[in-house]
């Protein structure tokens, strides 16, 4: 229902947490954190984002990672569905609904992927990991972004990248907030206006790189594009 992704200074999971409690008025019924600092450290749970609170550690240490609010489309609510969903050195979270996602997941099955949860989303996960066999994190997330049918905002870490987070969209809301030296994004703005108002409107069929020093634009041919900043001026 809500994604949230950071890149930055500061300790991502409180800053994550953060951003999760301000998407709570959306509605959803569970939640899930990954925080990558070398290895990657996966936090979920079915219930509110109280309840994930309770299932994490005093202190993870990191600087990079997503979150996650989930709306159930696809298999119930419950800790195994609830995101980030991974595939080896792979992290997804995903807003949306992957049409083909039986299909893809039959194929990769096929590939060896072994499919634990009963969500759309995990195929995206594992289609990720065997795109970035043979291809960086970026390129990996948009070759999959041109195989996967249906909506989806999605922030994506690889192990194998320890600063770069790879955001994603098409028919589902996604926002960059640029901070000093730090960098958000997200479902809806609601969730780090209050760390920054700068924000930038990711488009349809657009892929986002955010590392620590910068946040870079493209269209699914990989041009680089050339972004308008807005501010934004209301309340929350
Ligand atoms: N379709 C995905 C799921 O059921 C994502 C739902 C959402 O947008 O929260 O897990």
């Amino acid at each position: 229902c809500g994604i949230v992704g950071y890149v930055g200074k500061t300790d991502a999971s409180s800053v994550i947490m953060d951003c999760l409690y301000r998407l709570e008025y959306r509605g959803y019924d569970s939640a899930g954190l990954s925080i990558l600092n070398g290895d990657l450290q996966t936090y979920k749970a079915a219930g509110s984002i109280g309840e994930l609170d309770k299932v994490l550690p005093a202190e993870i240490e990191g600087n990079i990672g997503i979150g996650h609010t989930r709306w159930a489309t696809h298999g119930i609510p419950n800790d195994v569905n609830a995101h980030p969903h991974c595939s080896s050195d792979i992290v997804v979270v995903h807003n949306g609904i992957i049409e083909n996602y039986l299909k893809l997941q039959e194929w990769l099955e096929d590939e060896g992927y072994e499919f634990v949860s009963d969500t759309d989303t995990e195929v995206i996960a594992h289609l990720v990991h065997f795109n970035s066999n043979s291809l960086d994190l970026f390129e990996a997330v948009r070759k999959s972004m041109a195989m996967l049918e249906g909506s989806y905002a999605i922030a994506v870490m690889s192990k194998k990248c320890p600063d770069t987070l790879i955001a994603a969209r098409k028919d589902s809301p996604l926002i960059v907030g640029l901070g000093e030296n730090e960098f958000f994004t997200s479902s809806d703005a609601t969730a780090f206006v209050a760390h920054t108002r700068n924000v930038v409107f990711v488009d349809d069929r657009e892929i986002v790189k955010l590392t620590p020093e910068k946040v870079e634009f493209y269209d699914m041919e990989g041009q680089l594009l050339e972004k308008q900043v807005s501010t934004i001026d209301w309340d929350v």
